[in-house]
């Protein structure tokens, strides 16, 4: 086991966090039973936590606080689309900040957000429901370990230990 690795590039960070907003509400966690990791250098994560935690090593642990320009972006004015409910599967329980992919027309995919449903009307944002927001990170890390071959190319963990599924 190495345990002194110094968090960069190319590594696999395992993480226990609670994210709140600036005024404390907690928005998501991930515990040491089921922690989260995230291959460091591949925008895994917000860049401003990847960025505190750079350099740092097993046990670090701390508040990490992220400025909308270094974690989901401004948030402008935009306006928001709206899709009719049918659109849907109709066994879906649609709730507001659902994430869904749009295919634009040259055949990108981009994600999009539920806003609000307002009836048989679903309105849809391209911002990150978190876009303007002050990130309050709370986080500890369990464990660094070199990416295998596999995940550096997908650039993303498969898992704590580098044997999880995914899609
Ligand atoms: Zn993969």
């Amino acid at each position: 086991m190495s345990e002194n690795l110094i968090i960069g590039d190319g590594l696999v960070v395992v993480l226990r966090y609670t994210l709140r907003t600036d005024e404390g509400d907690v928005i998501d966690a991930s515990t040491a039973e089921k922690p989260m990791a995230y291959l460091h250098g591949a925008d895994n994560i917000v860049s401003g936590l990847e960025q505190a935690l750079a350099g740092k090593t097993v046990g670090f642990s701390g508040r990490v606080k992220v400025e909308p320009e270094d974690g989901y972006g401004e948030r402008e004015d935009l306006p928001l689309e709206t899709v009719p409910r049918s659109a849907f599967p109709a066994d879906a329980e649609l709730a507001p900040g659902m994430q869904f992919m749009t295919q634009g027309p040259d055949g990108e995919h981009a994600p999009i957000w539920i806003a609000r449903i307002d009836g048989e009307q679903v309105l849809m944002d391209a911002q990150h429901p978190l876009a303007g927001e002050t990130l309050d990170f709370e986080v500890e890390v369990l464990a660094v370990r070199e990416a295998t071959a596999n995940e550096l190319s997908h650039g993303h963990p498969h898992g704590p230990d580098g044997h999880g599924h995914h899609h």
